[in-house]
Formats: C-alpha cells, structure tokens, sequence
C-alpha cells in the first residue's frame, strides 16, 4: 500500500472545492465498473459518464470526512475519519476517467484516499444516510461541460462559525479539583485543542471568547458570539457535585422554563455564578432586557433550543467513545451563556473536577484533545445535516 506522502505543511486547502456540496445528479444512469468489498469500507464503486466520475463509498457507522484539492502534481484528498484503513491496492479501474490512480493509507484518526489526477480537479462530495446508520460518500468529480453545470447548480455553502467559549477564567477559577487544579485551565486546554481543530477544517471559522487566562463576563460571551455572527455557541466547562463520587460528561441546552433535574438547577446556578466575580449581575434573563423579553415569547426560541438539543445529542454520541456519561439525555437549564435567541448553544460539562479520577483524566492534554475531536465530529455532524448557505 503507498502511503499518502503529502504533509500536512505541503497541503492547500481549496475552500471553494470543498464547499461545492451538491446533490445527487439523478439523470445519469451510471454503468458500474467495478464493485469490492473492503474492511471498514464495504463497498466500492466507480462510474464514469457524461464527463462526470463518481467515486461512491459505502461506509459502516457514521463517519466525518474532509476533502479537498491540491495542485502541483494534480490530486483529490479524502480523508476519512473512524474508517479502518484498508483498501486493496489495484482494485478500482480508472480508465477513461480523469484519475490516474488510487491511493491510501492510514491517518491518526482513519484513513486518507488520494486520487491522482490527470488534470486540475474540480471535486464535490456529499454523504447519504443509508438504512441502518450506515453511510454513503459520494464524491463526484466532474470535467468540461459536467463540470460547468454543477457549478451554476451547487448551493453556495460557506464556512460555519463557531464561537468557542472557554468558561470561567482570570480571577475566576471555576470548579477546583484536589485542592490545586482549576476548571479555567482545563477548559482551555479543551477550548484551544478545539480552535486548533477547527482551524485545520475548511468547513469552519473558530473564534473564542478567551484565548488565555482572563476573565469575560457572562453576557459579554453572548455578545461576542453574536458580533462575531456565530452560528453555533459551544460552551466548555468542568464541573464539580457536593458527592466526590458523580462523575462524567453531561451537555446541557437552555431551558426557557426551569432546569430538568436538581443536578441541572445546581449545576446552571454555580455556573452563572460566574458573573458575580466582575459585580455583573447577569441581566439576559431579567425582564428589563427588551430584546431577551421578547425573544422569551418567540418562537425563534423554541426552534433554536430543538436545534441545541440535536447538537447535544449528537456530543453525547460521539462522547461515549471517549468518556463516561454522567446524563444519558441532554439536560435543560436557564444557563445565561446559552441565551443567544437565535444561535444554537450548548454547556459541555466534559466531566467532574470534584471527581479525583475525572480530575486526573481532564488535566491531561491527550484527553482534552480527545474530547475536542469528540466535539469536532459533533459540529461536523450537525452542520452537514443544517449546511449554513451565503444568504
Ligand atoms: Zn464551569
């Protein structure tokens, strides 16, 4: 099997190929040139017709991809995560298409397909949900008129941003863990792994609301988010119980009328105690605040909590992989930080710093990079069902 040997340095990103997503093109009726079953991939097909090659993936579980194009020579990188990375040498058949050649080979997270091209690559791709959870990666990889189509046909998707909010910080410790490890410091070790990851991701624009040791009031976070344009707030945090023994990773999405649990009411209070440390009382809530006041009656509101509460699923999912959960279900409460009206915001509690094992786990950075490709493969989850389109 030949190794992928391109770097990570020697990697452009072509934003505007990678953002092409488009739909099946459904005219073509594909003649099947060769089909082989393959570890982690369980089938495998290429078609060519119409000035149009497709390269269709039929993949186990769910899985995050990334790709994109690079030039100098020609080539089309996929890259796919939570795939094993097996794939026999030699299998597919290429002739008459624009591809020279397949290669793969293993990555840190799964597996990298190279496509050497012949030419400059125009390239899309998109997933189909396959019964059974399964998935289909369908990249499409068009060449003269097939390719000027697709182009007049492909919704402009743009680049998500995703504000990152490392709670607590700078005279604000957070929860305290043995006496000396503070959740500040943890969050951010979580927060700047995701900024990080995110980063690197051609689908997204990161921001933080603090990239260091320093305090940000509770509503200033809302308002970063929403001056930033975010279109999703993610909140980290670490958490602390009276009981040494809770333990593990809860999400929590706002609640417009009351905490769903007494571990929810206990946690969003010591949470938005927060603002007590600058003498900000937090006002997003208080019925003096006109804006909030008539987004608690809209129904906005209620279409951004159900949007949460799909993202919050969707951590927890990808979650258990890596940690134990403390709540099975996404818990609701009135945390003032996930009060953006019309920004769908999650609270990660990423587990107990009162807990001495969930202590010793968050304080290592494998760990905090381990949960941030947790979170990262959550937010490409969500936004490949919710693509955010140029308006
Ligand atoms: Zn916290």
């Amino acid at each position: 099997m030949d190794y992928p040997r391109d770097t990570e340095a020697g990697i452009v990103v072509n934003r505007r190929k990678f953002l092409g997503l488009i739909s099946a093109v459904s005219l073509m009726s594909p003649s099947w040139l060769l089909a082989a079953p393959l570890s982690g991939v369980s089938h495998c097909q290429v078609t060519h017709q119409g000035g149009l090659t497709r390269l269709v993936l039929d993949l186990a579980g769910t899985v995050d991809y990334q790709l994109f194009t690079l030039t100098g020579p020609d080539r089309v990188v996929i890259d796919l995560h939570g795939v094993a990375a097996h794939l026999p040498a030699g299998a597919l058949n290429f002739a008459g298409t624009p591809v020279r050649g397949l290669r793969s080979g293993p990555t840190k997270t799964g597996m990298r397909l190279v496509l050497d091209m012949h030419q400059p690559a125009h390239a899309v791709a998109h997933l189909v949900h396959l019964p059974g959870g399964h998935q289909r990666l369908v990249v499409e990889l068009p060449v003269g008129k097939a390719a000027a189509m697709l182009a007049r046909h492909a919704p402009k998707v743009r680049p998500a941003i995703i504000a990152i909010d490392a709670g607590h910080g700078g005279k604000d410790p957070g929860a305290v863990g043995g006496g000396k490890h503070y959740e500040k410091t943890v969050v951010l070790g979580i927060a700047s792994a995701l900024y990080q990851q995110l980063g690197r991701d051609p689908r997204f624009h990161p921001t933080m609301s603090r990239d260091s040791d320093f305090f940000v009031p509770l509503h200033q976070r809302v308002l970063l988010a929403h001056q930033r344009r975010a279109d999703m707030l993610v909140s980290i945090h670490a958490d602390a119980a009276p009981s040494r023994s809770a333990r593990g990773a809860s999400v929590y999405v706002l609640s417009p009328h009351g905490a769903t649990s007494a571990m929810a009411r206990y946690i969003a209070e010591s949470e938005n105690s927060s603002d007590a440390y600058a003498g900000v009382f937090d006002k997003t809530l208080s019925n003096d605040d006109p804006m909030v006041s008539k987004v608690l009656v809209d129904m906005s509101m209620n279409a951004t909590i159900a949007s949460s509460l799909d993202l919050g699923r969707t951590v927890l999912g990808h979650f258990k992989q890596v940690t134990r959960l403390h709540q099975r279900r996404v818990e609701q409460a009135g945390f003032a930080v996930l009060k953006s009206p019309d920004i769908p915001s999650i609270l990660v509690e990423h587990g107990f710093m009162s807990n001495p094992y969930d202590c010793g786990r968050l304080i290592q950075h494998t760990h905090q990079v381990e949960l941030a490709q947790a979170l990262h493969a959550s937010i490409g989850d969500y936004f490949r069902k919710y693509p955010v389109h140029v308006a």
